[in-house]
């Protein structure tokens, strides 16, 4: 766990070379909620299936984008009802269930909160209800900066916490201002809160939609049978069949309602700056983000960093399935076999969210197994996407020398993986991260590749199609976009 004070020493001192603003983050007395997760919602949907059956189609499809807890919330005789549960979409919900919600506007969520608690009351949609079960529900992701303040604050004018997520903040301030309408409500709390928020919230007759200036979390708009939806990723828009309109702007706040749908403007308060981790791990590769597919970038990074590549090579082998984008474009640019020769077991989950160092190597190596006839005597590239801690790296590359490889040299499809993220992506602690270790002699030692070749963050931008500045960089350059206090 990060410790309260870690930001005074080490590379979360503002100080650091690479910091240009000290981007601190404010935490809540219990715990550390740093979510990523997915927000899909439809609203008046009248078309064959159920509203609440397309929903959860759409949750589906971002269940790579939180494991942990799975909800919807939706209006019924006037009232605002939510199905919550741990775990995957799939246990959530059953189907008997969902076929009898009538309900036309339904919000979905699920989340990953890797660093606080994984608790029941934390499951999104979050809820904000009065007397007569009127009121609202929210499904956020991203990750406040102020969020202690605002707890002080919050608790000095009464408010008592039921969750340990930043997510009660957003919701306790929308339900605060809710006389004054949905969007005003939203205006008014997003000139409160800072840091990232792609965010839906639901009252008795609108959806609103809000994305922080930053726009670091995607939230695009589409468009199912007449019906309106917003979802974090459109792999979940192919899932349903619905077209991708638009992307919600960074700083912009969209009403859907009975009228249709509206754009209540752009919030200044900061230059867009889109998460460069959605491109290089967490999206699917099937997703398309600000018009670029997410697979293409990957793989253009990988025939860039063919280009870095010295080694003489026989095989490119991808890290799975993480690595495979990449590896393509790698191998593709070199003109080299690219080989399936490291199986995963694809009913185990992520190894990541599992604690403790020891743990975490023994899930991935349940996790994977060598084709050894493919691999023994060759000098093999094996690719992926981020080297975090380095364990998917050292686990696979003693793998592929167990079985022969006469050299392991690993192309990493982005740079080294450095500071902390604020901002809703799961990091771990500094002292945990591989690459702070800027030797890369020793890093290579330690991980027992005969060499190791990043990507350089110019490759990320030109994958992309975007400039430095309209890109959140920090977790590899330590620019951070927002100040923290
Ligand atoms: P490492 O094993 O070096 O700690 O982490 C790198 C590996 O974990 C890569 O294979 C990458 O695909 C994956 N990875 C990177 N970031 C995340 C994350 O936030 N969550 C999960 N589950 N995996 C990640
Ligand atoms: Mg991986």
């Amino acid at each position: 766990m990060l410790k309260k004070n870690d930001h005074q020493t080490g590379i979360f001192s503002g100080s650091s070379k690479l910091s240009l603003t000290s981007a601190v983050p404010e935490e809540l007395p219990r715990g550390r909620p740093q979510e990523k997760c997915g927000i899909f919602a439809v609203y008046g949907y009248r078309g064959p299936e159920n509203a609440a059956l397309v929903t959860y189609l759409g949750l589906l499809a971002l269940q790579h984008r939180g494991q942990e807890s799975a909800g919807i919330a939706f209006k019924e005789e006037g009232k605002i009802r939510a199905i919550k549960g741990m775990g995957m979409v799939d246990h959530v919900f059953s189907r008997r269930e969902l076929s009898l919600i009538e309900a036309d506007t339904v919000l979905g969520h699920v989340r990953y909160a890797t660093a606080g608690p994984s608790i029941a009351v934390n499951a999104q949609p979050l809820l904000a209800l009065s007397h007569d079960r009127t009121g609202m529900a929210l499904a956020h992701n991203g990750n406040l900066t102020n969020t202690r303040k605002l707890h002080h604050r919050l608790l000095e004018t009464g408010h008592i916490f039921h969750t340990t997520s930043d997510t009660e903040i957003l919701l306790t301030y929308l339900f605060r201002f809710r006389r004054l309408g949905l969007v005003e409500a939203a205006r008014k709390t997003m000139g409160i809160v800072q840091g990232a928020y792609s965010a839906v919230v639901l009252d008795h007759d609108r959806l609103v939609a809000f994305r922080d200036p930053n726009g670091f979390r995607p939230l695009v708009i589409g468009r199912l049978d007449g019906a309106y939806i917003l979802a974090s990723e459109t792999a979940a828009f192919d899932l349903v069949g619905a077209e991708v309109v638009r992307e919600v702007k960074p700083g912009e706040i969209i009403s859907i309602g009975p009228e249709g749908l509206s754009s209540a403007g752009v919030q200044s308060g900061g230059e867009p700056s889109y998460c460069i981790f959605e491109y290089v791990y967490f999206a699917r590769p099937d997703s398309v983000i600000d018009g670029s597919s997410v697979h293409l970038v990957r793989k253009k990074v990988g025939s860039l960093l063919a280009g870095r590549l010295s080694a003489k090579l026989d095989l490119v082998i991808p890290s799975p399935d993480s690595g495979v984008s990449a590896a393509s474009g790698l191998a593709e640019a070199l003109n080299l076999p690219l080989e399936w020769a490291i199986y995963r077991n694809p009913y185990l989950g992520r190894t990541f969210i599992k604690p403790g160092q020891e743990t975490r190597e023994m899930a991935v190596r349940l996790k994977f197994n060598p084709v050894t006839g493919l691999i023994r005597g060759k000098r093999v590239a094996l690719v992926d996407d981020s080297l975090v801690r380095g364990t998917t790296a050292r686990v696979l590359t003693a793998l592929l020398r167990d079985s022969g490889a006469a050299e392991v040299h690993l192309g990493i499809a982005s740079p080294p993986y450095k500071n902390p993220c604020y901002y809703g992506i799961d990091i771990p602690v500094p002292d945990e991260l591989a690459a702070l270790d800027e030797n890369m002699d020793h890093l290579t030692a330690s991980i027992g590749a005969d060499s190791i070749t990043f990507a350089e963050p110019e490759d990320l931008y030109e994958a992309v199609g975007k400039d430095r500045t309209e890109l959140c960089t920090a977790c590899f350059t330590g620019l951070y976009p927002t100040p923290g206090r």
